[in-house]
């Protein structure tokens, strides 16, 4: 009996090791949701990466052809800025950064990075280049540790440590009883939606990429814990000159961007600086306007009840 036990034990380990791993690659690709549609072509060479400048050359995409969602939609995003995307809710803010990603490709015109089409790049080497913090980050049933790690394989423990501070969330997983070692997915400990949002910001600050977007990467975090994750990204981005690409509803979050596009029925409605466009008083001063009497009662009742 304890002769077999040994290579079956063995066996074992390695079993669970390979489960693991098609586990991880299962749930990306669901949690991603990949559209197996979209293909290398034949010695697809890999993305030649120089300064990062996206544009969008006459681009028109609907998940169903009937509905066009972006229409005919030409767009320069300048290399190692920020930038935002705003607009009403369902005028195709997230499909803009799914196009990029190549979850869809776009049914008319392109869209180049560095003046390459995507769609002549191998699917690896865009992806590579990119780093998302979606709006729901994707977890694997593994630690904390593990997820995180996940963002760039090569690194070290003290790496991952690292990223986990500068993404201001080391301080929660030490108090955690199992610290990095917390399991964590479906199956896992339940964490907040602020906390995953950090673990993935820690997960891209791991990863490094050239690209960097953030689809209301920060919406379920406190003001405070809010600011001070956005004072760092800004940082990030400013000390390596990314571009990087905020889709964000709340204006207060976005408007030091050097450029805003605000999108309209998937068109650019109108573009520029917050200040340039409050002078314009156009779609998005109004938006600014509803947001900050919004936020000036929020303030108010905080301020009452603070005094009770
Ligand atoms: P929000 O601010 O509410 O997140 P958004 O501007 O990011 O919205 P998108 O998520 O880009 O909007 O969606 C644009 C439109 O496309 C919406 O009408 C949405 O219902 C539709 N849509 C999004 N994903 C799919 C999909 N996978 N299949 C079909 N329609 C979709």
């Amino acid at each position: 009996v304890f002769q077999l036990s040994v290579p079956l034990n063995f066996l074992g380990s390695m079993y669970r090791e390979l489960r693991q791993s098609l586990l991880d690659m299962e749930t990306l690709f669901n949690l991603q949701k990949v559209n197996v549609q979209v293909k290398d072509k034949p010695n697809a060479p890999p993305l030649r990466f120089s300064k990062g400048e996206i544009r969008f050359e006459n681009v028109s995409f609907g998940y169903r052809p009937d509905r066009p969602i972006i229409k005919n939609l030409n767009l320069t995003i300048p290399a190692g800025k920020k930038i935002a995307i705003v607009g009403p809710s369902g005028c195709g803010k997230s499909t803009i950064l799914r196009l990029l990603f190549r979850y869809y490709d776009a049914q008319e015109g392109r869209i180049l990075i560095d003046g390459q089409d995507i769609r002549d790049v191998s699917l690896d080497s865009l992806r590579r280049a990119i780093g998302v913090v979606p709006q729901d980050t994707p977890l694997f049933n593994n630690t904390i540790l593990h997820n995180i790690h996940y963002g760039n394989l090569a690194a070290s423990e003290d790496q991952v440590f690292e990223a986990a501070r500068r993404a201001h969330i080391h301080d929660s997983i030490s108090g955690f009883p199992d610290g990095y070692n917390t399991m964590v997915g479906e199956r896992g400990m339940m964490i907040s939606g602020g906390e995953k949002q950090r673990l993935a910001v820690a997960r891209l600050i791991l990863k490094d990429p050239p690209l960097l977007f953030f689809d209301e990467a920060t919406s379920a975090l406190d003001t405070h814990t809010e600011q001070a994750l956005l004072s760092h990204i800004n940082s990030l981005v400013k000390e390596k000159q990314r571009t990087s690409v905020f889709v964000a509803h709340r204006l207060r979050t976005i408007y030091d961007s050097d450029v805003i596009i605000v999108l309209k029925d998937g068109n650019v409605a109108e573009l520029g600086t917050h200040e340039k466009l409050i002078d314009r008083g156009g779609l998005y001063s109004e938006l600014w306007s509803a947001q900050e009497t919004l936020f000036a009662d929020v303030k108010e009742d905080d301020e009452e009840n603070d005094g009770k």
